[in-house]
């Protein structure tokens, strides 16, 4: 099951690259296990998949303890500061950085294990109050601030698109994530990267991977519904 389904989303993932003119090596694919018992993330890692992404720190810790230890566990749900001390050396990169105060706490608890935590700025790029994120124009305030903190990396930029019945309707929040994405580039931030765009799920990531992502973080469709 979880195999035929996870080849089918590796297949459009690379249709939607070669679409785009894009090296399918370029993008990577984030399995969006939440929820989903290790057995169904087994069936998956045996299938090559070393990407998973959770959205509660408790259950990154379950699954890290019990799974292999080459597993990349991507923490992509809010992220409360007091959470903070326990995922920082288990997720190799934090997707939802929504304030300068996580980031902060970020900074306190990568400098006491002594490395540096890779991170990602979330955008709430259609301005959903329902959504964390920082709204477009606070980026750059944001990334200044916490490029000043050494012990954490900004490596790029994140958005959770808005619920649509239609990807196409999704089409400009990634085009205008990208455009953010190339204009911080611009800016030559000290201690910031971009070359990381997480953005696009089960109904959109293959119009996201032709507006430019660089992680797809996809669950329905690999683990079926929640
Ligand atoms: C749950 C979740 C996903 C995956 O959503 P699907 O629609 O199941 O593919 C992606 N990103 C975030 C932040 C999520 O919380």
């Amino acid at each position: 099951m979880i195999k035929e389904q996870l080849h089918q989303v590796q297949e459009k993932v690379k249709a939607a690259c070669i679409r785009a003119g894009r090296d399918p090596g370029e993008v990577t694919l984030v399995a969006v296990s939440k929820t989903k018992p290790v057995e169904l993330l087994e069936e998956a890692y045996d299938e090559g998949i070393r990407d998973f992404g959770e959205n509660k720190v408790q259950e990154i810790l379950e699954k890290e303890a019990v799974m292999a230890k080459d597993i990349r566990w991507h923490m992509i749900g809010h992220l409360q500061r007091n959470k903070v001390r326990q995922v920082i050396d288990k997720a190799v990169l934090i997707h939802s950085v929504d304030s300068v105060r996580l980031a902060r706490q970020i900074e306190e608890e990568a400098a006491k294990k002594d490395l540096c935590a890779d991170i990602l700025l979330e955008v709430n790029v259609a301005r959903e109050a329902s959504k964390y994120g920082f709204l477009p124009e606070e980026v750059e305030g944001a990334a200044r601030e916490i490029g000043k903190f050494s012990h954490i990396h900004i490596r790029g930029l994140m958005t959770i698109a808005p619920f649509v019945e239609n990807s196409e309707e999704n089409r400009n929040v990634f085009q205008k994530l990208f455009q953010l994405c190339v204009d911080m580039k611009s800016k030559n931030i000290d201690n910031i990267n971009m070359d990381i765009l997480s953005m696009g799920m089960s109904g959109d990531y293959e119009v996201a991977i032709e507006e430019g992502a660089t992680i797809v973080r996809v669950g329905t469709s690999i683990f079926g519904s929640r």
